[in-house]
């Protein structure tokens, strides 16, 4: 698994800070939070009663209602003043995701930093000096009671640490490497990010726990990445990663509020044509990938990508897409501790930690499409050869299965189409129409239909617990006035 340290540190490159300005603004992180993001100050754990873990798993569910004025410090920048923290649980609503989430905390950081503090921002964007950088978020953005020299020699010292440790390291705008026989990607040498951030799934989506990879192809004969994935023109790297890429001039690339789906990353070629991933949510995302079959969905757990198609009959292209999904999915399983080989039981079925897009519908919890098998078996492939080369790239299997139980969910709210509410809707309208009214009402009834203001359809049901519209409330007062009728 990720360390934090390595997940902000990765986070912080791809927003465009110099490796000086993302020390600095580590080295003060840690001094506040030790990057733990659900960090409660210490102080007030006795205070108000709470332990890190049961603090924000309150104001998760709502129990605890004093987050915003309890003047206690919170989170990776321990944020405290009031208005910080509102602005904090306001977007944690927005998003939906836990207060304590780490991307979250750092996506509200850099809209802290670009909005108040855009002077700071291009500082730690720019420079090579750590000390510059550490002071800069000490003095303007941190800004605790204690800010003398010692203190500024100390957190310039943790920066340092982490420069050591990560500078020069994170290529996230070239492409990676591949080194030998060992794994191509590892927490120095991650995949290429460029994440869909104007995306319906990025905005609307939850987190989960990662439990299995789940592998789709695009089933479009368009080998370019750049089809699908593209920067959003405020990206602080959005011209590296266009050159990368190369431009979707028919702009129906997947980064757009009108796309109801989205996918972890994707493989496929670069603009030169090297092939290569490219990350385009967190991880630990929930993706609105393989839908959902008759026992729940795979969404649920199975961080997911897609490999773009050629036309299905360039062995040296799927040679190429074949191993690069291998070698992510290898990175995938170290990172999350997955079993390649193992199973995650869910509604009573045990679920492949690895498997395709036609697996999780065969299995009950994904719909109907084929991929990746209308392609893979033309080259020898299959899940299982996808299973073996895997675990043999990750050579130290862990020694127990990795078998977690997962609870499905079954509120799918977020991936039913208008067109779906339209037809529940006008179901439940119709269902309405047909109920029989009470007793009650009866007087009241016989004296409507006698005077005809209650006329039903055509075959004479009056249909009396359906809504009434604002056209059918004027037409009953139209014919009760006119017909001057009141008996
Ligand atoms: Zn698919």
């Amino acid at each position: 698994m990720a360390t934090n340290e390595e997940l902000i540190w990765q986070y912080l490159k791809a927003q465009g800070f110099s490796d000086a300005g993302a020390a600095g603004l580590m080295g003060n992180l840690y001094a506040e939070s030790g990057l733990k993001p659900t960090n409660l100050q210490n102080t007030y754990e006795k205070k108000l009663g709470f332990t890190d873990d049961s603090y924000t798993k309150a104001v998760d569910n709502g129990s605890y209602g004093n987050f915003v004025r309890d003047s206690a410090g919170y989170g990776l920048a321990q944020w405290t003043y009031w208005s910080r923290k509102e602005n904090l649980l306001n977007f944690a609503k927005q998003k939906k995701k836990s207060i304590g989430d780490i991307y979250l905390q750092l996506d509200f950081l850099m809209i802290e930093l670009s909005s108040g503090y855009k002077g700071l921002l291009q500082t730690l964007k720019s420079t090579k000096s750590i000390k510059e950088a550490s002071n800069g978020v000490l003095l303007q953005f941190e800004r605790p009671a204690d800010q003398s020299i010692a203190v500024q020699n100390k957190r310039a010292a943790y920066g340092q640490t982490y420069y050591d440790k990560y500078a020069g390291k994170t290529q996230t705008t070239t492409t990676p490497t591949t080194g030998g026989t060992q794994m191509k990607y590892n927490a120095n040498n991650p995949p290429l990010v460029c994440m869909m951030k104007n995306s319906t799934c990025y905005k609307q989506t939850r987190t989960m726990t990662p439990v299995g990879v789940l592998w789709h192809s695009t089933g479009a004969n368009n080998p370019n990445l750049k089809r699908y994935v593209q920067p959003y023109e405020t990206d602080a790297n959005y011209k590296e990663m266009i050159a990368l890429l190369g431009k979707n001039t028919n702009k129906n690339d997947w980064n757009h509020i009108s796309h109801q789906a989205g996918l972890n990353c994707w493989i496929g070629k670069l603009a030169d044509g090297t092939v290569t991933t490219v990350q385009t949510m967190p991880w630990n995302y929930r993706p609105w990938g393989c839908g959902s079959g008759s026992k729940g969905t795979c969404n649920n757990g199975w961080i997911q990508f897609e490999i773009c198609e050629d036309n299905l009959n360039d062995k040296a292209y799927f040679d190429k897409v074949y191993k690069e999904a291998c070698e992510i999915t290898a990175y995938l399983c170290k990172m999350y501790n997955l079993d390649p080989h193992g199973t995650v039981r869910m509604n009573g079925v045990n679920v492949p930690v690895i498997l395709c897009h036609q697996d999780s519908y065969k299995l009950g919890f994904g719909s109907n499409h084929g991929d990746v098998l209308h392609w893979f078996p033309k080259y020898g492939k299959s899940m299982e050869t996808v299973r073996n080369d895997v675990a043999a790239l990750m050579k130290d299997i862990p020694s127990t299965p990795v078998a977690p139980t997962i609870k499905p969910d079954i509120e799918e709210e977020e991936e039913m189409t208008q067109e779906q509410f339209n037809t529940m809707m006008n179901n439940w309208i119709a269902e309405q129409a047909k109920k029989a009214p009470g007793d009650w009402s009866a007087d009241a009834r016989a004296w409507g239909e006698k005077n005809g203001l209650i006329s039903g359809d055509t075959s004479g049901n009056k249909m009396y617990k359906k809504m009434l519209t604002r056209e059918e409330f004027i037409a009953v007062l139209y014919r009760a006035l006119h017909r001057n009728i009141i008996e």
